[in-house]
């Protein structure tokens, strides 16, 4: 018989009808005469039960249906008298597919603390929260796709391994092909990258923005979705080595089209995921809900995770300027008494994550986004105000999380971007691409990049960015 997935008979299984589902014990418990099976196979959050006739089944064939075992089950659909349910599975084949020896299996019908399942992470995707969690990390990548097609632009797939170390002096993974053992050199001693694969020096990329800014010079509206690397050594629960990253790139479109796209986007994918996704959402509000009733009050969150989501999509964020910014923080109480670990002295200073969270979370109590900031604390390529001190530059802050996007209005004047490019010791030499779109048909163009699992964090509740990838990359790790 044909195999159903369990979301299609959860959803319109009709009483009577016979069935064939595959899946994995969750749960096994009974009486001497009846087992009752929770069996899932993940294309939902709700397991289906089977209820097994003790007598007409041998008794070690039910024996070594444990936790984890996978099996497939035939059986009529009949009305069920368990709450929240309304078909189970009266069975009358069962076969074992795979036994989970319940001595052995490491996943049992307990809490397990995040950090145990960290370490089996090829088997938490058989738990309700990991499950639900990549079911919507699916969803919202669907739904980056869907609003970047509906709004006209153009995927492009830029290169992982990358010649240009423009962004990320020191914070790049090499790439080579070289014996470690035996790395040639030159006649000065230095390392001869001639004689490498590329036969020069590379790296894994730090971000697609430089070659998705030359297709969108050419396209109008472009977006990148891709690995990005960052051998930072930051053990923080929002910085991971490898993560996923989403650049749209727009010709003509200035910092303040920049920031509407960066709100519009925010809100589209996060109410795709509100409404496609209200089983599991449901699931980790409760989760969220319960993992908040324990902390201390001054500490708890003030509203559900449902609550944060759709709150994100009533008001307009709030935008500041950096200058502003600075004036509520020095000014501000954690400030005064010294509580940040980082004390706002005055313009200049670069925000760390506790100010941006003080301003969303305490200050605003909305997503914040700051603009205009000193050209000295951000990249080259960020457009020079008239003032000559600050670029238009742009953070997207989100509670919970901080910053959630980066981006600015890129330097589209030639000359400017050249002497910005010497106060950063950066070769032209090795920029000429680039430069090449300032010298033919430059246009003001304007971008962003948003980590996606930095959103993931914020649509999951889920507070550790190693919970919402499936195999993390940290300093220290990249077991899987
Ligand atoms: P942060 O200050 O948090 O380290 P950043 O300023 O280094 O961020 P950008 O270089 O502007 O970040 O990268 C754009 C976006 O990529 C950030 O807004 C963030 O969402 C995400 N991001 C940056 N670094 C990481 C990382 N190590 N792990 C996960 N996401 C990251
Ligand atoms: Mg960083």
């Amino acid at each position: 018989m044909k195999r159903v997935e369990i979301i299609k008979l959860l959803e319109a299984g009709e009483v009577g009808a016979t069935v064939c589902v595959k899946g994995w014990v969750r749960t096994k418990r009974g009486s001497k005469n009846v087992a009752f099976i929770a069996l899932n196979d993940g294309t939902c959050l709700n397991s289906i039960q089977v209820v097994a006739d003790v007598d007409q089944f041998a008794e070690d064939d039910l024996r070594r249906i444990t936790t984890g075992a996978s099996i497939s089950v035939s059986g009529e659909l009949a009305a069920s008298k368990g709450a929240g349910q309304k078909v189970e599975i009266v069975a009358e084949q069962l076969e074992i597919l795979g036994e989970a020896p319940a001595d052995e299996y490491p996943l049992q019908p307990k809490k397990h603390s995040m950090e145990f399942l960290r370490d089996i992470a090829h088997l938490r995707f058989r738990t309700n929260t990991f499950s639900a969690v990549f079911r919507i990390r699916h969803a919202l990548s669907f739904s980056v796709h869907e609003f970047f097609n509906k709004n006209g632009f153009y995927h492009i797939h830029t290169p992982i391994i990358t010649g240009s170390d423009a962004e990320g002096a020191g914070e790049m993974f090499k790439v080579t092909n070289f014996d470690l053992n035996n790395i040639p050199r030159n006649e000065e001693g230095a390392i001869d990258f001639r004689q490498d694969f590329f036969e020069s020096e590379t790296n894994l990329t730090v971000s697609g923005q430089l070659e998705a800014e030359l297709a969108a010079l050419a396209l109008s509206k472009v977006y990148t979705f891709g690995p990005t690397f960052r051998a930072e050594n930051s053990n923080t629960s929002r910085h991971l080595a490898e993560f996923w990253m989403i650049e749209p790139e727009v010709a003509f479109a200035d910092l303040a089209e920049n920031m509407d796209l960066a709100q519009d986007f925010l809100r589209y994918t996060i109410n795709y995921v509100l409404e496609n996704c209200k089983e599991d959402l449901n699931f980790l509000n409760r989760r969220f809900e319960e993992i908040e009733s324990k902390k201390p009050k001054n500490e708890r969150s003030d509203s559900g995770l449902i609550e944060k989501l759709e709150y994100v999509l009533r008001d307009d964020f709030k935008r500041i300027t950096y200058s502003e910014a600075i004036d509520i923080l020095r000014n501000c109480k954690p400030n005064k008494k010294k509580k940040f670990n980082y004390i706002i002295e005055g313009w200049g200073a670069d925000l760390q994550s506790e100010h941006e969270r003080y301003l969303v979370e305490k200050h605003f109590k909305s997503p914040v986004i700051i603009y205009d900031y000193p050209a000295d604390i951000k990249a080259f390529y960020m457009r020079q105000n008239d003032d000559n001190q600050t670029v238009a530059a742009m953070d997207v802050l989100f509670p919970g999380i901080g910053e959630i996007i980066g981006g600015s209005q890129r330097e589209e004047r030639l000359d400017v971007l050249k002497k910005k490019m010497a106060d950063f010791n950066i070769p032209e030499d090795e920029m000429q691409w680039y430069l090449d779109t300032r010298r033919f048909g430059t246009v003001p163009h304007s971008g962003f990049g948003l980590g996606f699992e930095r959103l993931m964090l914020f649509v999951t509740g889920m507070t550790n960015i190693r919970d919402v990838i499936a195999f993390p990359r940290t300093p220290g790790n990249a077991k899987f």
